[in-house]
């Protein structure tokens, strides 16, 4: 079987495992809010959840763009080097690849911390301002460059489908300990990543910060320095020190890049233009240190208020999102490229507009018919990019006259609110 080949079904794999565990998550994310509901400790806000799982599902929906070049460097290093796959044949085999793909996980996500290179990715799983299931589904779109750590894996090597089982396997167990209402859970605590444990990794208490990196066992964060335990008398206050302040979720998963491309391009010295990759978010290049070393309202939430209107309008805008981001997974291999890209730009770019009516901005209403029109004139465009693009039209139609008539009734809902407010 060539390298292509590997490729394509290790990119299945992964694919079919995510859609085999979405059912799992809602469920347990549903019984979560009503707990929280229940017990008057209430650990969601919509806008929050909403720009979490819209990252997680672009995380899921830049597969479509196979821009991932991870499993073509695994298969070619592998036959490069005539690496001898062995076959898993005593359990404990199982258990020991396991074990190696934790301690990969440590460093990859310690270093996701330690080098702005790989915190440009990983810091869109820490911007949620809050801590609960769907902090767990906020996920990066651009992970290019962590899989080198488990190149030694590979190297060794550990047959795809085993690093897959078992690197799902780990992927599945860190969703569950996102959570508030799980206390301390004593002996686990010593061993295995908690919930206690991974509020610690999540806060910005500058005592807590940096701490934890541990995905299945804790015992590498206490050989190798970076445990801390949770303490009672310190609440975790949950994002990043300079806090995203955007729902938009485009910005969210470029704004480190940026960041750092700008430190880069001004830094004075050659070496720091290279070395600014290669150190951590709180490490400037000479000549250029931030004024405002100490954050001021680092603890304040970013929360602006929106009408009714516009969370019920937001919550189903997210419903039909991800419906769309699902269909166009399925669809994906039979539409033409170009019309999978286009369709992809608008799933997108609803995101952004989707941000745009959370923060309230005053053009969003501008900007959402401008995405209505586009989708309504689909006939015009799509079979240009995608002959065989029908189906995908007449949806694309459909969903925006309809989202024609919302938001001509949501002009009217806003308009009386606001004349409302305006005379009390
Ligand atoms: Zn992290
Ligand atoms: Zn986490």
């Amino acid at each position: 079987m060539g390298a292509g080949a590997d490729a394509a079904n290790l990119y299945n794999c992964l694919m079919n495992f995510v859609e085999i565990a979405i059912p799992f998550f809602i469920l347990a994310m549903v019984v979560e809010l009503a707990y929280g509901a229940w017990k008057k400790n209430q650990t969601y806000r919509l806008n929050d959840a909403v720009a979490s799982l819209m990252m997680g599902s672009l995380s899921q929906l830049v597969g479509v763009l196979r821009l991932s070049f991870a499993a073509v460097v695994f298969a070619g290093a592998v036959e490069l080097l005539g690496v001898v796959a062995w076959t898993p044949e005593h359990w404990w085999h199982w258990v020991a690849a396991f074990v190696a793909y934790d301690f990969c996980y440590y460093w990859k996500h310690r270093f996701g911390h330690e080098w702005r290179i790989m915190w440009a990715s990983h810091s869109a799983h820490h911007q949620s301002e809050e801590y609960n299931l769907s902090t767990a589904l906020r996920q990066t779109s651009t992970d290019y460059i962590g899989f080198v750590f488990y190149l030694p894996m590979y190297l060794a090597g550990t047959p795809a489908y085993v690093m897959i089982s078992v690197g799902t396997l780990n992927l599945v167990y860190q969703f569950w300990v996102h959570t508030q209402h799980v206390d301390r859970l004593g002996v686990l605590d010593y061993l295995l990543v908690t919930p206690s444990n991974h509020r610690v990794h999540h806060a910005k208490n500058s005592s807590y910060i940096d701490k934890n990196y541990g995905g299945f066992f804790i015992i590498w964060d206490r050989l190798f320095g970076t445990f801390c335990d949770e303490r009672k008398d310190e609440k975790p206050i949950y994002g990043i020190t300079h806090g995203l302040r955007s729902w938009n979720p485009l910005w969210a998963n470029a704004i480190v890049w940026w960041h750092t491309l700008i430190l880069a391009v001004k830094a004075p010295r050659w070496r720091d233009k290279f070395a600014v990759w290669f150190k951590g978010p709180g490490w400037f290049p000479q000549g250029l240190e931030p004024r405002d070393a100490d954050s001021v309202g680092w603890a304040d939430q970013y929360n602006p208020s929106v009408p009714q209107s516009t969370k019920t309008y937001v919550f189903l805008q997210y419903v039909v999102l991800t419906a769309a981001g699902f269909a166009l997974t399925a669809v994906q291999g039979d539409l033409a490229r170009p019309g999978v890209l286009a369709v992809f730009g608008l799933i997108a770019g609803s995101m952004y507009v989707v941000g745009l009516w959370l923060e309230h901005r005053s053009y969003r209403f501008v900007v959402d018919l401008g995405r209505a029109l586009l989708l309504i004139s689909a006939g015009l465009w799509m079979p240009l990019l995608a002959a065989n693009g029908e189906g995908t039209t007449w949806v694309m139609q459909s969903l925006g006259l309809a989202n024609l008539v919302l938001l001509a009734l949501l002009y009217r809902l806003q308009l009386s609110e606001r004349s409302v407010a305006a005379l009390s």
